[in-house]
């Protein structure tokens, strides 16, 4: 193409058309015009490629939740609260496995519960249906005696906080980690110290230049702080002690600590929790003793349930499990 160029253009300087200015102008520009068509052919795969993301990001903001009724309802007061499950079954699709089973159980209000059981015992299925992220496809989840479907769901899940096992942790600072917002007052910056107290991450967080201002992750800032896995914990239970919540849900919330510290965090767990319920799933029994209810769960099913002292009379499935354990945490 440039060789067809050059000779058209040689050609117009002879017939006297156009200069030897113009020529090498031209020549230039018809360069950059062969790069310009060239990248736009290099293009059309990458916009293609990016067309799948912006899809998916489409199809998430256009996403409609299943629940019913979610926006209306009664507002849930502040304070302590009872909920009961009353024959819950559910499953994740409809032709999908049974993963909970003829649930029922009563939690009184300001209740520590622990729901243990092996991975895959439909635990987090549990209490994806008590935040009611999902609906039970048969039976009632009641609060307060009365039906889940009576609440506004976004009140309702105001007054629970939960940390998940698979949590955020953002590239901002640890205050904004904790608050989910922006500090703005004295009062703010009281209660992200308050919460660190809480979890166990004061001392670490003071030893930062930058304190409670200082930025996770090395995204954005060389002078930003990278924390551990069981640091990384305690920042998610700090974000749970900041929120005004009356039902803690905890799934899983000391499996990266060493069993000393995981019993220290639990203690401080049980501490923060007076006058909240607590619901904490555990795969670790030696931190649930203390739990005023245990459900122990198997294939979607509560197999059994009652205080540590009560199971291990029973001589059953939790006690079996928990001698398994035992040895483990010897000396605790
Ligand atoms: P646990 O918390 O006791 O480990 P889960 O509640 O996470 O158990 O899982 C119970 C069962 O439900 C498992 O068989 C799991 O594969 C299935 N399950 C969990 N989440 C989903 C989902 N989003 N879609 C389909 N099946 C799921």
């Amino acid at each position: 193409m440039v060789l067809g160029i050059v000779c058209f253009l040689g050609y117009r300087i002879l017939a006297s058309v156009i200069s030897v200015g113009d020529f090498v102008a031209l020549l230039n520009a018809s360069q950059d015009l062969g790069n310009s068509i060239q990248q736009i052919f290099m293009f059309v795969p990458q916009i293609s490629e990016n067309g799948l993301y912006v899809n998916n990001i489409m199809e998430f903001m256009h996403y409609e939740s299943m629940i019913e009724g979610k926006e209306n309802g009664m507002n849930v007061s502040a304070g302590s609260h009872s909920i009961q499950l009353d024959q819950v079954n559910f499953q994740y699709t409809k032709d999908g496995n049974s993963v909970l089973k003829d649930i029922s159980v009563s939690i009184r209000p300001g209740d520590k519960v622990a729901v243990v059981g092996y991975n895959g015992s439909g635990k987090t299925t549990l209490i994806k249906n008590i935040l009611r992220l999902y609906d039970p496809v048969s039976g009632k989840i009641l609060l307060d005696g009365r039906d889940y479907k009576e609440y506004n769901v976004y009140d309702l899940r105001k007054r629970i906080g939960v940390i998940f096992q698979d949590f955020q942790c953002f590239a901002a600072s640890i205050a904004n980690n904790i608050l989910l917002r922006d500090v703005e007052t004295a009062e703010d910056e009281t209660l992200v110290w308050k919460a660190l107290e809480m979890s166990g991450l004061a001392e670490k967080v003071r030893t930062f230049k930058h304190t409670i201002h200082t930025v996770l992750t090395k995204e954005f800032s060389s002078e930003s702080v990278v924390l551990s896995g069981g640091e990384l914990q305690k920042l998610a239970l700090a974000r749970l002690f900041a929120q005004d919540c009356d039902i803690m849900i905890l799934d899983e919330p000391s499996s990266a600590l060493d069993p000393l510290a995981e019993y220290e965090l639990n203690r401080q767990i049980m501490k923060m929790a007076e006058g909240r319920t607590l619901i904490m799933i555990s795969h670790r029994l030696a931190t649930t003793r203390d739990a005023d209810k245990i459900i122990y769960m198997e294939k979607g099913i509560i197999e059994e349930t009652g205080t540590h002292e009560e199971l291990m009379a029973k001589d059953g499935k939790y006690a079996r499990l928990y001698r398994i354990q035992a040895e483990q945490y010897a000396g605790l």
